[in-house]
């Protein structure tokens, strides 16, 4: 793998084996606590500092709170969502958007969740 540049320090991004998946790490951590996404062992998405996994974790909660109402499936909600992003759906997964992206996506949902009410 091309060595990956850290965005926030210069440093090289690492593998780092997360308790549910591999995902690149800047090798200056702690001090640094930039994170990349891997889709078979390639890097994939915008990195993210602590803020925006913060964002894209508020993202998912809603994600799956719109997918339990209608009772569809992962693919299907992500299919949903990248119609309203005007996204392929292959770029359509909370781990690839950025802040704004993220931000747009986090409205979208909330919306259809108030919708409901
Ligand atoms: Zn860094």
């Amino acid at each position: 793998m091309k060595q990956i540049i850290c965005v926030q320090c210069g440093q090289s991004l690492v593998v780092h084996f997360g308790q549910y998946r591999e995902y690149l790490r800047c090798s200056g951590y702690p001090q640094c606590d930039i994170t990349q996404c891997l889709f078979d062992g390639m890097p994939i998405g915008v990195q993210a500092d602590k803020p925006l996994r913060t964002q894209r974790k508020l993202g998912h909660q809603k994600f799956n709170a719109v997918k339990q109402h209608y009772g569809m499936t992962t693919q299907e909600t992500y299919a949903w969502l990248a119609g309203r992003l005007r996204l392929s759906i292959d770029l359509c997964h909370f781990g690839l958007f950025s802040k704004e992206l993220c931000q747009e996506a986090v409205h979208i949902l909330q919306d259809e969740l108030e919708e409901q009410k």
